[in-house]
Order: C-alpha cells, then structure tokens, then sequence
C-alpha cells in the first residue's frame, strides 16, 4: 500500500486543504463505470485503482490520503461552506484576505461546489447569507457595505465579466497592492443582488458558442466580495476561484495550436498556484506569485493577512482515475 501523508503544523491555519468527491451520476451508473473512492473518514480517503499483475491476476493498488478535511458523496454544499469556508469569513472583516479555490478536473463539481444551482446554492451565496447577517448584527461596526466583482482569466488575459468581457490590466499601485484598472463592481446590499450579477456574469462567460469566449473549463472566474466602510474604504475581501480544469493543463501537446497555448497557460498558472501555496504552508518569505496572472492578481491572498482553503474536487469512477490521483497528488502537501 502506497501511503500519502499530508500534515504540517506551521501554516496549517492559514490554509486548509479539502477533498470533495461528488456522487457517481446517473449516465456513469448506465455505463457499469465503477466507484473507486472510498471516503472512509472526515479526513482520509483511498482510492482503489484497478491494476493488472504480470500473471494477468486484477489486483487493486490502493492509495492513502489524508487531508484536512474529506467530503464524501453525502455531504451537501451546506457542509461544504460550514466545515471549509465558513471559517475564513471572520477574516474579511479583520482587514485581511479569504480565499477559496476549487480545483479539479472538468465535470468533477467545481461549478457545483462554488455557484451551486436554485436548490442547493453554492458557497458564492452561503458565504453571502454570512456575511450580510454578520453586517446586519453590528458585530463589526456599523456602515459596512458588499461590493462585488466577477471577472475571469483567460490564456494569461483578464475578462470583465460585469461589462461585456472587457479586457482587464492589472496594476500594482505605490504601495505595492495589485489593482484590476477598470474591473466593474457593483454594490449587493443583499443576496438578490448578488444572484443577479452571478446570472449575469455566467451568462457573458458561457456564450462560447460565438466562437469569441472560451469554453469555461479553458478559463479562471473570480467572483471578489469586498467590505468597504462608509467612507469607502476598503476593508477585507474574499476570493472566490473556480479553476480551469486541470487535465487541461496536460493540452500542451496537442496538435491544435491554440488549446496547445490554452493548456500551456493552465499548467503555469496551477503550478504557480501549487508554489504559493506551498510556500504560505511552510510559511516562507518569499511566494512566487508573480510567476502567473492568476497568481499575481491573487497577491493579497499569500502575503500578509490571510486564509485560503483548497476545495480539490474529485470524481469517484474508475474511468476518472488517472486524473483522480493527479488532482490527490496536486492537493497533497
Ligand atoms: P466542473 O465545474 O468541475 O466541471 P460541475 O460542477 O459542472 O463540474 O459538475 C459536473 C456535473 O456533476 C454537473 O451536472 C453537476 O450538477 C454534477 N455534480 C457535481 N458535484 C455534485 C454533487 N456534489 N452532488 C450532485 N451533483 C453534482
Ligand atoms: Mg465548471
């Protein structure tokens, strides 16, 4: 049996590392596509990958994994937010920055993870829902608003998803802070608003059949919510990524010019991911976030105040394996 262990002290709170496996659907039932994930506790699961022995014998190799915290296939958006989210939301009224990734491949529960749909919203509403009851308590003073952006990274590019797909530039300002020069923010003074701009900004991003944008598992969509005072000025703020999907990352070698320079961008954007990661975990001094625009926009979110969960969604069939253990791998500090 192969062990993974994915334990350390130093950094452990300001990241936490999470593993989601979404329910087998109904297409891969019909498909007799077999479940090789075990969820076995609250924070380690194996994965049973089907192998061949040299006498033809099947055999299953397994492989171990803890991490800080496992969602089995029962556990709802709800528990989601509650066990890996709802902890980072005292931070963005303390000045500091959350973050909360999704990761995975496509089709293994990011979208579903972060927007959710009608009747199981996703943690973009249930931090929402949080942070207006937390405004509307005065536990943080008074005269505190929400203002909120969307936009997505595409190739390296900044996409407003609040105007049109305006391209973006990112600039860092004198005292070092990155700022998006032109990004569209509205104000949500409460849930409505936001669903509102969450419709709006998925129905620019997903118009990929005009051939103009690209197919959404090809780009990053950020969703910010930031607290700002009366005076405007800003207080905290929380980052939400949906990422592109990482087996795309492995494109670099297709024959299409194009998806060979999407999956390029990919690669170096969640490995760039994966080093600043690493480096608040072994709470380094220097994070390379300048190594990726995903990164370098996120900067907030690895220097200083901060808190960032990883949500690595996984698929549970066998069909799914390789990128399975891929994404297990990616997670595993
Ligand atoms: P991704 O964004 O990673 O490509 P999606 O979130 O779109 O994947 O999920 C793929 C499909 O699986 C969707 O139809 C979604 O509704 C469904 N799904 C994903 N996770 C869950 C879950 N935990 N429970 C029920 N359905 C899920
Ligand atoms: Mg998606």
């Amino acid at each position: 049996m192969k062990r993974h262990k994915s334990s350390s002290k130093r950094g452990e709170d300001r990241i936490r590392v999470c593993v989601r496996k979404r329910p087998v659907m109904k297409r891969e039932v019909k498909a007799s596509d077999k479940d090789i994930v075990d969820a076995e506790s609250t924070t380690t699961l194996t994965v049973n990958e089907p192998k061949v022995a040299v006498d033809l014998k099947p055999y299953l190799l397994q492989h171990e994994f803890r991490f800080d915290e496992v969602f089995d296939e029962n556990c709802t958006n709800d528990d989601v937010y509650v066990r890996a989210t709802r902890p980072l939301i005292s931070c963005l009224f303390e000045g500091g920055s959350a973050t909360c990734f999704a990761y995975g491949q496509t089709g293994a529960g990011k979208t579903h993870t972060m927007m959710g749909n009608k009747d199981t919203p996703g943690l973009y509403l249930l931090a929402a829902n949080d942070i207006f009851s937390l405004i509307q308590s005065g536990k943080y003073g008074r005269g505190l608003h929400v203002w909120v952006s969307f936009f997505e990274i595409y190739c390296g590019q900044l996409f407003d998803l609040l105007n049109k797909r305006n391209r973006l530039h990112p600039r860092e300002d004198g005292s070092h802070r990155v700022c998006i020069a032109g990004l569209t923010e509205t104000e949500a003074v409460d849930s409505n608003v936001l669903v509102e701009v969450l419709e709006y900004g998925n129905s620019v991003r997903s118009k990929g059949a005009t051939g103009v944008n690209p197919d959404s598992s090809r780009s990053h969509a950020i969703l910010q919510m930031e607290i700002r005072d009366d005076n405007d000025h800003r207080n905290g703020r929380i980052s939400f990524i949906d990422l592109a999907g990482s087996e795309r990352a492995a494109d670099v070698t297709d024959t299409d010019k194009q998806t060979r320079l999407e999956g390029a961008e990919i690669n170096q954007s969640l490995l760039a991911l994966k080093e600043c990661i690493r480096s608040i975990d072994q709470d380094s001094r220097h994070t390379p976030f300048r190594q990726s625009k995903l990164t370098h926009i996120l900067k907030d979110s690895f220097v200083g105040n901060s808190k960032t969960c990883m949500i690595a969604n996984i698929s549970p069939t066998q069909t799914a394996c390789e990128n399975t253990l891929n994404t297990l791998r990616y997670a595993d500090r």
